[in-house]
């Protein structure tokens, strides 16, 4: 679709409501390969140190980006699926525009031990409470069950 028209009507309809096909494969990489297979059989997440600057990425990197030097195996680390909650919003409305029955937080969680971070679908009994700076930890799967994806981490909650 192109648009030949401008739009100078601000209360103009800006999106349509249709079905698109659009079919996609997003490999997770290397090292999102090697992190995931970890967190399949493990209850810690992996991480990567450089060898240069020792920055500590989460999630794992094969490169470091403000050395461009190559990590090796032996950088590889593990640690703790846990962290500290730096932010977070509270969603009511769902992608549809509707009310949500509950409303779900979700929070940017500096990762322990790492100078990464992950977002994160955080589960309170006290929603209205401010979480940041709280420590969380990954709540995930029964082993039994996990396909080593992003989905097996259920939710964070608070230590
Ligand atoms: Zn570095």
């Amino acid at each position: 679709m192109t648009f030949t028209e401008k739009q100078t009507d601000p209360t103009a309809p800006t999106h349509w409501r249709g079905n698109m096909q659009a079919d996609y494969l997003y490999p997770s990489g290397v090292a999102g390969d090697k992190f995931f297979k970890h967190l399949k059989g493990n209850d810690s997440f992996l991480a990567t140190i450089c060898p240069k600057c020792e920055k500590i990425f989460f999630p794992p990197r094969l490169y470091c980006e403000d050395c461009f030097v190559e990590i090796p195996d032996e950088n590889w680390t593990e640690v703790p699926a846990q962290g500290t909650i730096r932010l977070f919003t509270t969603a009511t409305i769902n992608a549809h525009g509707k009310k949500m029955k509950t409303p779900k937080m979700v929070a940017l969680i500096d990762i322990e031990k790492t100078d990464g971070a992950m977002l994160g679908i955080i589960k309170t009994t006290d929603p209205d409470k401010d979480h940041i700076g709280a420590k969380v930890k990954a709540v995930l799967k029964p082993k039994e069950r996990r396909e080593g994806v992003i989905k097996d981490i259920l939710y964070f909650e608070e230590i």
